[in-house]
């Protein structure tokens, strides 16, 4: 655990006028979970969206395991291994699961069926949902789906963009436990921006809190849960 597998360095990203990063450095180490914190509107999709390259970078740099990526397309990202479940999981609803499923390993032109064998090992709802159209489908297992969808193309990185939005407490230790299962059984590097700061922080490694567009406080998960600062304003003064 000590190569970097993602190093973000002074990034800073925008739409028009309104500066949504204003310098932000990170890094995660290959085989970490490291989850990002923050209140809405503090910049945490934006920071996931431009290191996929959209928005691109006003300036700064985003390095995956060794290779500059900042100023690359979208598609070459992911075709280097970095995939994202997006917030608010965006399946398409009239394909069916199967078909959601192969979408996220058509880039790649590497067989799917070992991946979609680990898919469905690792979500057996989604095996037995397989020809259900993926609108039809729970909250939850929307989530599952879309994070199924990322991990088709074998990614390196995994950016979960608050996997627990909206889903019942059951749902989301399912989800987080596969989360785990896929860091400790595949050695899955993964970045996690969350507003359930609580359970993000017991999950993660490591964790960085993000206030308007800045980076405010970094630590390991069990350090960060223990500051005054975090409980009063992420963990509801618990
Ligand atoms: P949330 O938890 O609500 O998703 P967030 O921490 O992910 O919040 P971002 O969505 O990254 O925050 O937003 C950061 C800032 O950029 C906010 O001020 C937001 O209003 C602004 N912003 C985000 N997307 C756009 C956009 N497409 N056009 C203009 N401004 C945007």
């Amino acid at each position: 655990m000590t190569a970097s597998m993602l190093e973000v360095t002074d990034l800073v990203a925008a739409y028009g006028a309104v500066q949504a990063l204003k310098g932000v450095s990170l890094s995660v180490k290959r085989g970490e979970i490291v989850t990002l914190i923050g209140a809405n509107g503090a910049g945490k999709s934006t920071l996931l969206m431009s290191i996929c390259g959209d928005p691109r970078p006003r300036s700064g740099r985003v390095v995956l395991d060794g290779a500059e990526i900042t100023q690359r397309p979208t598609h070459e990202i992911m075709r280097m291994g970095v995939a994202q479940s997006p917030e608010g999981r965006r399946v398409f609803p009239r394909m069916s699961v199967l078909e959601n499923l192969l979408m996220g390993a058509q880039a790649q032109g590497h067989d799917p069926g070992p991946e979609l064998e680990k898919v469905f090992a690792l979500f057996p709802r989604l095996k037995e949902r397989q020809a259900q159209r993926g609108g039809t489908l729970s909250g939850g297992e929307q989530q599952m789906l879309a994070i199924g969808r990322a991990l088709m193309s074998k990614p390196r990185l995994l950016l979960l963009d608050e996997p627990s939005l909206g889903l019942a407490p059951l749902i989301v230790r399912q989800i987080f436990s596969a989360i785990r299962a896929l860091n400790e059984t595949e050695g899955l590097t993964v970045l996690l921006v969350e507003q359930n700061a609580n359970q993000a922080l017991r999950l993660a490694h490591r964790g960085y809190v993000l206030v308007t567009g800045r980076i405010t406080m970094e630590g390991t998960g069990a350090e960060l849960l223990a500051r005054p600062e975090i409980r009063d304003a992420y963990l509801g003064g618990g």
